[in-house]
């Protein structure tokens, strides 16, 4: 039997880091068995589908390298429809043999009348009570009556006391009692099925073997488990993975400000589609060995579904920059500019500099980069956030003979023509030698006064990229913070 999987997204929104996850594993599953993944889309939810859903669902799981080998724009005429709302006469003809079996009938109840069902109970409990059930057990009378109103949805009469257990990839065995459920729409009053009912239909239809998704779904597997013994139909095997969570351990929500939720986001931000892919299989799944930095051929390779984590999946947002630097350093210095240069071009920074510059000012900083937009944040914090030593920085230059040292270095810059790193470097080693300063006590102090910072890119080259002019400014600034 060929595994098939799927990744089912509503078009509700975009692609983000939760729902990325389920598609990469489903992913990984079918490459790891030689199988199919495909994207169905489950648009029934119309009222919140959002207009390029679909297209962008679509678009930014081919820019993570998440392949994909059915959908609505890779039709296999077998199974094809791919979208749930092309698929309606389906799911209606097989409601109907629910109807016609006496396993789910027909319930005229208003919005009205449920909420009255549940009036005076506290919110958990009406959460949990069941349908009343009139419907079913109407008198011919009353149901004659009822049919006056023409409205109406159809509802699974769940089996009564009986348990549906099931063994997850993920979790082990896990049961449920049918009492635990209740009766449930499979059909709205619009002719439009439900998550549950469709979601049944469509996997048995498409052949799907493994149906891997998010933890949340676990409490609706009892109902589809249902739907499958109601038409005798094989049930698949369940892998409900677990819940990603931040470094505090709450749960990762889209809405965080304090992360970045959306795939587009990533790509926009100049981030590797390679490094994220890597990252993101790393979200509840680990290797066997200590390596994780793979590729995606090694993580299709070493892909076991018995390593998908029991626990919480931590969203390390160390991890994902140290991810993402380890692929960035690995580009040539070409790409890297080409990488940072939308960014730069956005920011107005190219405008202003010559091509060679801007090769300069990237070469400087690509080795401590994570992502394209940071360059736009290292320019800023370097050469226009204002010149500001700090206090520790400053006791260090205040220390005897470092005055003298950074006099020295200041006449021999200012004499300096033909101001490049090359030179630069001479004039640090020449003023070392003049003033008997050496290592620590001669390049941190030069730093200091030219970046205020004790820490940082290749020296001579920062201070050619900030030009003579700002470099003397700021030696003056320093050295005027040292006089008694
Ligand atoms: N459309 C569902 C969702 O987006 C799919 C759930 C499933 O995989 O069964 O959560």
């Amino acid at each position: 039997m060929k595994v098939r999987v799927r990744y089912a997204p509503s078009p509700t929104g975009y692609l983000h880091i939760g729902n990325a996850r389920t598609a990469l594993f489903n992913y990984l599953f079918a490459k790891k068995y030689q199988g199919d993944f495909i994207v169905r889309i489950e648009d029934t939810d119309v009222l919140r589908n959002v207009e390029d859903g679909i297209t962008s669902q679509l678009k930014h799981l081919q820019w993570l390298g998440i392949d994909y080998d059915e959908s609505v724009d890779k039709i296999n005429p077998k199974y094809a429809p791919y979208r749930q709302l092309e698929r309606l006469d389906i799911y209606k003809k097989y409601a109907n043999e629910l109807l016609e079996k006496g396993l789910a009938y027909k319930c005229y109840c208003t919005e009205e009348e449920l909420a009255k069902e549940r009036e005076g109970l506290s919110e958990d409990k009406a959460n949990h009570i069941h349908y009343s059930r009139r419907c079913l057990y109407a008198s011919e009378e009353e149901k004659n009556m009822l049919e006056k109103r023409g409205e109406y949805t159809i509802r699974f009469k769940m089996p009564d006391n009986i348990t549906y257990t099931f063994n997850d990839l993920v979790k082990g065995e896990v049961t449920f009692a049918s009492e635990d459920v209740g009766d449930w729409v499979i059909m709205k009053r619009n002719g439009i099925p439900t998550y549950n009912f469709a979601v049944v239909v469509d996997d048995y239809l498409m052949d799907i073997t493994h149906v891997l998704r998010g933890e949340e779904h676990i409490t609706n597997t009892p109902k589809q488990m249902a739907i499958y013994q109601a038409f005798g139909w094989e049930i698949p095997v369940f892998g409900h993975m677990t819940l990603i969570v931040k470094e505090d351990g709450k749960k990762l929500s889209k809405r965080d400000p304090n992360y970045i939720a959306f795939i587009s986001q990533y790509e926009e931000m100049g981030y590797l589609p390679e490094a994220l892919f890597n990252f993101i299989s790393l979200l509840g799944w680990s290797p066997e060995g200590e390596e994780e930095i793979l590729s995606k051929a090694e993580i299709i390779a070493q892909f076991d579904e018995k390593r998908l984590s029991k626990s919480p999946a931590t969203f390390d947002k160390n991890k994902l920059m140290y991810i993402n630097n380890r692929y960035i350093k690995e580009l040539s210095l070409d790409e890297m500019v080409e990488l940072c240069r939308p960014h730069l071009e956005k920011s107005n920074i190219i405008q202003n500099h010559s091509d060679l510059w801007i090769r300069n000012l990237v070469e400087l900083f690509h080795g401590r980069m994570s992502y394209g937009a940071e360059i736009v944040d290292l320019y800023k914090e370097f050469f226009i956030t204002n010149f500001m030593i700090g206090e520790e920085e400053l006791a260090y230059i205040k220390q005897d003979g470092i005055k003298a040292t950074l006099e020295v270095f200041q006449n021999k810059l200012r004499t300096l023509d033909d101001f490049n790193a090359e030179n630069i470097k001479e004039i640090i080693k020449a003023t070392g030698k003049e003033t008997k300063a050496k290592g620590k006590m001669l390049f941190m102090p030069c730093r200091i006064a030219v970046t205020a910072q004790m820490h940082g890119p290749d020296l001579p080259r920062v201070i050619e990229l900030l030009g003579k002019e700002k470099v003397l400014q700021r030696l003056e600034t320093a050295l005027s913070l040292l006089t008694d």
